[in-house]
Parts: C-alpha cells; structure tokens; sequence
C-alpha cells in the first residue's frame, strides 16, 4: 500500500495519507485531515544523496549502474567501499551490464535462453 507524506500549506502539519494502490494514488486529491485543505505539498521520503543511509552493498546492478552513471563521486567512492570491490572491477562490471543493456534494448526479439 503506498503512502505519501504531505505537509499542509494551510494549516502547517506534515501528514500521511494512504492509498490502496498507485491507481487510487493517482485519482485521488491529497486532503489534509486535519483542516480539510487540498493545499498539500508533497515530501519526498526515502530519496537521498547523501552517504549513509544508502545500502550499497545490497544494491541491484541497476542501482550501481546508476550510481555510476550518475557520477556523484561522494557516492561511487562509498560504492567501492561497501561493494569491497576495487574500482576497476566495478567499473568493468558495470560497463558489461550497460552493454547487455543496451543490446538487450536494441533487440525487441528475447535473447535464445538455455533455461
Ligand atoms: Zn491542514
């Protein structure tokens, strides 16, 4: 179930509101419960550059990719740190998944599986 917080621009109280899905979320215009107020501010939660609340170790590829991409050194050092990889590892790692992304983009045709 998603939830987003707000904070209400009339009446000043951060609050969060739930939907029962992305649908609803969509549909639905934020209401602050306390004062009735549709003047809601969304807080972004959970989205963070900064160092240390981010687990890199258990990151997906796709995540480091973008790490990576992103170019953010404060971060793509981190990585390195917690992947205990050394750069160039990572790096050469993350070039053979861009490649396999790209081509996996290139083609609409699935790749022959051996599963
Ligand atoms: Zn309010």
């Amino acid at each position: 179930m998603p939830a987003y917080d707000y904070r209400c621009n009339s009446c000043g109280r951060e609050v969060s509101l739930f939907y029962k899905s992305y649908k609803d979320y969509d549909d639905a215009t934020p209401t602050c419960p306390h004062c009735g107020s549709t003047d809601l501010e969304r807080i972004i939660t959970g989205v963070t550059l900064q160092t240390g609340g981010r687990n890199y170790s258990g990151m997906s590829s796709q995540e480091m990719l973008s790490v990576l991409e992103g170019g953010n050194k404060q971060e793509v050092n981190e990585l390195f740190r917690q992947s205990g990889q050394d750069a160039a590892s990572t790096v050469t790692q993350a070039d053979t998944i861009k490649r396999a992304k790209d081509s996996a983009a290139g083609s609409s045709k699935p790749a022959t599986s051996s599963e």
